[in-house]
Order: structure tokens, then C-alpha cells, then sequence
């Protein structure tokens, strides 16, 4: 999942396609210009993916994602559900929720470097 995210900010939508499990995975991705991604916090996982899972078993990660578009913070909140096929994790499909933030300058930055807003990630 955390790779996936990666690919996100990359815009590696080849990537997010081969990780995608067959039965939902869309024709095409196109990458936003627009959007930039800044941060990720994992809320949940399970199970604990650090352990080996068996066949067909079902992994559930909670995250939050920020990112900015035209100078707009937003967060994305989103259930994922992968399956363990073929020795690998798959994405199946999610509960994508964006939400447009309001923050104040002073407010800490989302990318979670500690700095305030209108020190860090302006641009
Ligand atoms: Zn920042």
C-alpha cells in the first residue's frame, strides 16, 4: 500500500495498474498534473502485513493522503481492500473521501515535516 502511495506521488500509474487486482483493475490511469501529494498517514492495517498471509486471505489498510490542487489542500481518507493472490498483495478497490481543508498559516504543516503551514510546502 505504502508503495502504491509512492507511485501516487510519482505519478507511476503503471505501477498502480500492475499492483491492482484483475477483477477491478481499470483500462487506463492518467496521472493529474494538478494534484501533488504530501502526505500519508496509515491508520490501520490488517492483518499485520509484516506476517506471511495464505492465499486468498483479505488485507484492509485505513489511510489518510494529502495533497494540494491549485493551491488547495484536501485530504483523502480512504478503507482500502487488497487480496493475497500468487505470493503478493493486490489492491481491490477502496471508500475514496476527499475533503477540502481550510487550514490557517500557522497551522502545522500536513506533510508532516513540523513546520508551520506558511514555512513549508507552499508551493
Ligand atoms: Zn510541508
Amino acid at each position: 500500500m505504502r508503495s502504491r502511495y509512492s507511485a501516487f506521488v510519482l505519478g507511476l500509474t503503471d505501477y498502480l495498474l500492475a499492483t491492482w487486482h484483475i477483477s477491478t483493475r481499470p483500462v487506463e490511469l492518467l496521472p493529474d498534473p494538478h494534484t501533488q501529494w504530501k502526505g500519508l498517514s496509515i491508520i490501520k492495517e490488517a492483518p499485520d502485513l509484516q506476517k506471511t498471509p495464505s492465499q486468498a486471505d483479505i488485507g484492509y489498510i485505513h489511510f489518510r493522503a494529502y495533497f494540494k490542487e491549485r493551491a488547495r489542500w484536501h485530504r483523502l481518507e480512504e478503507n482500502s481492500r487488497f487480496v493475497f493472490e500468487q505470493r503478493r498483495w493486490w489492491y481491490i478497490d477502496g471508500t475514496p473521501e476527499v475533503m477540502r481543508l481550510k487550514p490557517r498559516r500557522n497551522d502545522p504543516c500536513f506533510c508532516g515535516s513540523s513546520r508551520k503551514l506558511k514555512l513549508c510546502c507552499k508551493e
